[in-house]
Formats: C-alpha cells, structure tokens, sequence
C-alpha cells in the first residue's frame, strides 16, 4: 500500500537538475548563459514546481513533461541573464523624463564615449609636457565659449555643483534665498537641506508669491556669505507674483561685496524663448550676463548632454571650487567628459545643435512632423493588430517637457490612442504587457486608453511597438 502511494507521488517523476541541464533547448542557450545561472534556473524551476505540486495535493495538478521543464528553465535562465539595465523605448512623449535617463545623447556623443571607452585617453596629462594635466580642461574653454564664463568646472550632476558651491562659498556663514525658490526637485533634493548640509545657514527672504530687492537688501547683515537663485523647475507660481530680476540682485550684492549664485538647473545653452517652448526663461550665457558669480545647470536637461553638474562663472570663485577637497569626491569620468565635449561641440553651430541633439529635436518637431509620425505608427499597429479587437485612434494631445525643466510650458502633439473594443485588456494590463517587452515600452494611460506619443520617438523605434502589441 505505503510502496504505491509512493510511487504515484508526482514529485518522484520529476527530473533531476543535472538531467534537465541536459535537455536539447537548455544545451541550445548553453553559449548564450552562463552555466552558473542555467544551473540556478534549474534549481528555481524544480523547486517552484515542486511547490505547485505539493500546493495541489494530487488533485488535478499534472507533473509537467520534460520539455515544458526544459522550456521554463530557458525562460527563466535568460530572464536571469538578461541585463538590468537596458536600453528602452520612450513613447511618453515627455522630453526629459528621469525615470527613464533623461537626455538620450547625439550620435556624435555616443562616438566619443565608445572612442575613450574602448582605449586609455589623454584624461589628466599634458600632451607637452608628459606631465599630470587637469581633467576640468577638456570641457573648460568650449563651456567658456559658449556660456562667456571665464572660468567652468563639472562635477557629477548638477545636485552636487549646487552642494559644492554653497559649500566652497558660504560655509559657516547665511545663504539668503527667496521663499519662494526653496524647493524640492525630486528624488529628496531639497533646496534647504543642500544648503544646510553644506554647512551654511538658510535665511529665507520675502514670501512664497513675492519677493522684492528690499527684502534681500534688509536680510544682508556681516554673517551673510551668498545670495542664491534657484530656478523653481518642477513648478509654477502664478498670479500675484513678484521676483527681483537677476542684474538687480547681482548690483545688490556688487554694493555688498557678496556673489550671486544662480541655480539654473535646466542648464539651456540656447533659451527657450528662442526654440519657442516657453515665456521668459533664458539661458546659462543670460545668468553670467546679467552678473551671476556663478551658475550651475544640469548636463543631462535642456541642454541634451550625459549626467554632470556644470559650474561655470568667475575665475576667482571657480577657482576655488573647484579646488575645494569635495570636488574630487565629485569628480565626473572620462565617459562624461568625452559626452560633453562632443555635445559642446555641437552647440558652436546652433543649427546643427538643433537638428543633431536628441533633446532639442524632439523640443522643437512641428505639428506636421509629429502627426506624419503618429500616422506612421497607426498604420503599423494596425497592420499587427486584429482590427476587430482593438481600436486605434489619433488624437490632440499635449507632451510634456519633463525633467524639471520648465514648469507649466507643455508643447501641442499628436498621439495614437489604443484601446480593446470590450475593454480586454484593460490599459494598465496593455502598459504592463509594453513594460515587459524587450526593449521594454513606455507609454502613457489617459482615462481609458493607451497614448503613444512621437515626439520622443525615432522612427525605427515604431517597429518595437508594433512587435509589441503583436502578441497582446
Ligand atoms: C534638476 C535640478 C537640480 C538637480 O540636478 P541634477 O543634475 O539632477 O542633480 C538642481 N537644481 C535645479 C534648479 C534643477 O532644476
């Protein structure tokens, strides 16, 4: 009796992992994984198979056959084999979305980094003397060129040149700030926790709507060491507002003897008033012009670089920041450099800038261009789609710029909406199912449907979707 059970038990006719390593389509990915991982995903598998057949007790749960074993092994080897972090498609339509690594570089910057990834690379060493050189070179002068700063330094992101600066600037002594720039941008970059982590002391002047000179003025006392301007990037305040324009508060702070700081975050080289995305917002070259010591802006926003912090400004102060023992804390690697450098380049032709950058392309399509592309994908998704489940549909739509950039400044598209007839699959299930695509899709929900937006996409990427939602 007790021998018969036993050898009805489900769990005994189960391979063992050495025999399942041994199947046909697990020796088939052998090349492609490691063995390690292929052994693992074995183990994983079995024992996951083992619980669902204990969970069953016997009733009803068949004992899968070796070849859908082997099958799980594989799917689940590559899952684990598969890197983290991969490339992904971007169908938000939002320019600079964090989440998803904000700027995507120009081809002439994906060049230079494969270039110095690949060999060893003049980074710190002079090419006439032979001797130790400065990393800060190779980006120094273009930033200078293009910004009129007479001295520039990068750090890691702009977080870290905000914290450097104030640090090198004002420790131990008051940083004046307007109410109404205290604020946060994201991922716990808090404006008063900066400044209070870098050993200096917040003074908050005027109030969240209004901020006039003399309320500045008033704060200045022997003990204040900065006055700081941050661009609020993730926010808008409208209405009854007022703030002191920056050649005003750097005069105030010349009379005092104190250096301005401007916090510029989205870091544009050319305004945006001039790419027609937003009211009055300048670039890093108006900052400096209007008299700002030094201003810092993120490499990886508007300006369409890798992830750095951009310190640019007088030589003195510069200088001395960039001297600061933090600053090698901070320091950027010869990948970053080579990125900046080669996106630098581009902004000395402005036009080329435009059309080449990834960033200011997709700021700038037209309406004609996005609806062409919108168009372009409808076809595909239909072609790929059975047409009595789904409904595909272009609608007006609004993208955003993203990336705490420029608050309340959305831009006209146009979006190809997806949804199933009868609701099935719902819009979330629809994402979840793009999410775990390979490359992995974005896209955005509104109410009932699914949007996929142009504006950040190139058009080889519209094949990725229409693979995608093939097998939805
Ligand atoms: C985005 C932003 C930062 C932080 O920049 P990171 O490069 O993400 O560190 C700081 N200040 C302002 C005003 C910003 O907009």
């Amino acid at each position: 009796m007790k021998a018969t059970k036993e050898d009805n038990n489900p769990l005994r006719s189960l391979p063992s992992v050495h025999r399942l390593l041994a199947a046909p389509a697990v020796r088939a990915i052998g090349a492609r994984v490691p063995a390690p991982v292929l052994t693992e995903a074995a183990r994983s598998v079995l024992e996951a198979v083992r619980a669902e057949l204990v969970a069953g007790n016997g009733r009803g749960v068949a004992t899968p056959s070796e070849a859908e074993l082997a099958e799980r092994v594989v799917a689940e080897a590559q899952r684990r084999a598969a890197p983290s972090l991969q490339a992904a498609v971007n169908a938000t339509g939002i320019v600079l979305h964090t989440g998803l690594g904000r700027a995507r570089l120009s081809a002439a910057a994906q060049r230079a980094v494969q270039e110095v990834a690949a060999a060893h690379a003049v980074l710190e060493i002079e090419r006439e003397t032979g001797r130790r050189g400065s990393r800060r070179d190779h980006v120094r002068g273009l930033l200078c060129e293009l910004t009129g700063a007479e001295d520039a330094t990068v750090v890691n992101n702009c977080a870290g040149a905000v914290f450097l600066a104030v640090m090198t600037l004002a420790a131990g002594r008051e940083v004046l700030i307007s109410r109404g720039e205290l604020v946060e941008i994201g991922g716990a970059f808090r404006m008063p926790d900066i400044i209070r982590a870098s050993g200096a002391t917040l003074v908050e002047v005027g109030t969240t709507n209004r901020t006039r000179l003399s309320d500045y003025a008033n704060a200045i006392t022997e003990r204040t060491g900065l006055i700081l301007r941050c661009h609020p990037s993730n926010f808008a305040i409208v209405g009854f507002t007022e703030e002191v324009p920056t050649a005003a508060l750097a005069a105030l702070s010349k009379e005092h003897g104190l250096p301005v700081m401007d916090d510029q975050g989205s870091g544009a080289l050319i305004a945006p008033s001039e790419l027609g995305i937003g009211g009055q917002k300048g670039s890093l070259k108006d900052s400096l012009a209007a008299g700002c010591e030094v201003v810092t802006a993120s490499g990886d926003k508007l300006l369409g670089g890798p992830q750095a912090g951009l310190i640019l400004g007088r030589r003195e102060p510069i200088e001395r920041i960039a001297k600061h023992p933090l600053a090698r804390a901070l320091r950027v690697d010869k990948l970053t450099l080579a990125a900046l450098e080669a996106t630098l380049c581009l902004y000395r032709e402005p036009d080329r800038a435009l059309a080449e950058i990834p960033t200011l392309r997709y700021l700038t399509r037209t309406e004609p261009e996005l609806r062409r592309l919108a168009q372009r994908l409808k076809t595909k998704l239909q072609t790929a789609l059975p047409p009595d489940r789904f409904l595909l549909t272009l609608v007006p739509e609004r993208s955003q710029i993203g990336g705490g950039s420029l608050p309340g400044e959305d831009l006209p598209t146009v979006c190809v909406a997806l949804r199933a007839l009868d609701g099935v699959p719902s819009p979330d299930e629809i994402a979840a199912h793009l999410r775990h695509h390979t490359p992995p899709i974005f896209a955005r929900i509104k109410a009932d449907a699914v949007l996929f937006d142009p504006r950040t996409l190139e058009p080889e990427e519209l094949d990725f979707i229409a693979q995608a939602v093939r097998n939805l």
